[in-house]
């Protein structure tokens, strides 16, 4: 049994991987595509808390959330019981042909929670990818216009047009073009490599690029990650995100916040647009949105989002019974709970630790993020040039200590923290400490 009754204590029994894994890895090898790869190969038997137990029965800690989708935790207990309560009722009828309370509630939260007091309507999909696909299909069909404006260092998923919004070749996007036309990219705020640019300085070399390059008349959307997540857990400088959609809104666009990795309480606020006081037009959400199921969101103005037509937006498996379920448990496990709170109160235990590490490891070029979206950014000391070499022998001793950290990053020179806002301090502390521990040995 997984969830939060789970010891909370890191404890290995074997070398990481162990027998029993290597075992599934080598049948993952002959049954699974390569194309789909692991990052740490022990096969998760149960978690909850802050703990993944593995097929040989070592207990890990869990810094990443499965990419920040476990924010409440594994096996969250409202999350269970309400999916459970859902499974034997019904689990399936398609919304689009005989809908349910569940995706209106769900729809209902939306609405209420996102930024901004204006009135909402939301739809619902499966994946991160699809959400932001919709909401780039919203912009259009709202505008009329077609050019979408992304930034460098972007993720925005792999599907044909996400893969074009996506700023990074390899492995995302290398080989498999033709991409979807009318996307442009526009340079971004990245305080540690655009030489200490001010939000204002930087969003107006964007938009010179913007009206220079795809006039101001032609953009049907401006896409954001209010903070970048694959591309390197970039937080733009104070005033970029609003100047940006101080032009969208003047310039008739549609400013659209991809919140997919940074929404539901993960950067210490319920949306990381909060933090610098924007409203989007319309917001993507998934990850953290159902407690690990599979669910997706766009929400925004009821005026553009009613400009589709009836049957314009949808899926089969849209807004799903089961996932609607745990979306409902989810947030209000978020809101009971305090977990805004505690995100924020997980930044300021973990953010000075980290800096303390970097006074003495000449490695680490940057500590930055917000709430309990937290990342260390590895250089060749004494430059800026990054070393994605360091990020995966720090994440590998991680790996071998049973903490699991992710990296990230347009250079592969980033790692990530993404706890469950549900992991305990003492749980964390140990998590941080094996992570410094690897940090510091860069420098010896
Ligand atoms: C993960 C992610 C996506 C894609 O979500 P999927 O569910 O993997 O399709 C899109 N945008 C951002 C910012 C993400 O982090």
């Amino acid at each position: 049994m997984g969830g939060p009754g789970l010891p909370q204590r890191r404890r290995l029994v074997t070398e990481v991987p162990g027998p029993r894994s290597r075992e599934l890895l080598a049948r993952r090898e002959a049954a699974v595509a390569r194309g789909v790869s692991v990052m740490l190969p022990v096969f998760v038997t149960a978690a909850g808390g802050g703990i993944l137990v593995d097929a040989d029965g070592n207990a890990l800690i869990d810094l990443g959330s499965g990419i920040a989708v476990t924010t409440v935790g594994n096996s969250a207990p409202r999350v269970v019981d309400r999916v459970i309560e859902q499974v034997q009722a019904f689990t399936h009828t398609c919304f689009m042909i005989t809908p349910y309370e569940g995706y209106v509630a769900v729809c209902e939260q939306l609405n209420r929670l996102t930024p901004g007091s204006h009135d909402k309507r939301s739809a619902l999909f499966n994946s991160g990818a699809e959400a932001v696909e919709n909401a780039v299909k919203i912009a259009r069909r709202f505008t009329r216009r077609q050019a979408v404006i992304v930034f460098e260092h972007a993720y925005h998923g792999r599907t044909n047009l996400t893969m074009a919004l996506t700023a990074k070749n390899h492995p995302y996007k290398s080989g498999f073009g033709p991409f979807a036309p009318e996307v442009y990219r526009a340079p971004l705020s990245y305080p540690f490599r655009d030489g200490g640019l001010t939000g204002q300085q930087a969003a107006a070399r964007a938009i010179d690029v913007i009206e220079s390059q795809v006039g101001a008349g032609n953009v049907a959307a401006v896409l954001v990650e209010p903070i970048q997540g694959e591309g390197g857990f970039v937080v733009p400088a104070p005033g970029f995100l609003a100047e940006l959609a101080d032009w969208s809104r003047s310039a008739g666009a549609v400013f659209i916040a991809d919140e997919v990795q940074t929404g539901f309480a993960r950067t210490g606020a319920m949306f990381a647009c909060e933090h610098e006081g924007v409203v989007p037009d319309l917001v993507a959400t998934a990850k953290g949105i159902a407690g690990g199921l599979p669910l997706s969101a766009v929400t925004g103005r009821a005026e553009i989002m009613e400009s589709v037509h009836p049957g314009g937006l949808g899926g089969t498996y849209g807004g799903n019974p089961l996932s609607c379920a745990a979306a409902l448990a989810a947030i209000e496990t978020l809101e009971r709970d305090g977990l805004v709170d505690r995100a924020r109160q997980i930044g300021e235990r973990v953010l000075p630790r980290l800096r303390a590490t970097a006074e003495r490891v000449p490695a680490i070029g940057d500590v930055r993020g917000r709430g309990a979206m937290l990342a260390v950014e590895l250089v060749e000391p004494g430059t800026r040039r990054p070393d994605a070499s360091a990020a995966a022998t720090v994440a590998r001793r991680c790996h071998e200590q049973g903490v699991v950290v992710l990296t990230c990053g347009t250079y592969g020179n980033v790692l990530r923290l993404l706890p469950p806002l549900v992991i305990g301090d003492d749980l964390l502390d140990d998590g941080i400490a094996v992570l410094t521990a690897a940090l510091e040995s860069l420098a010896s």
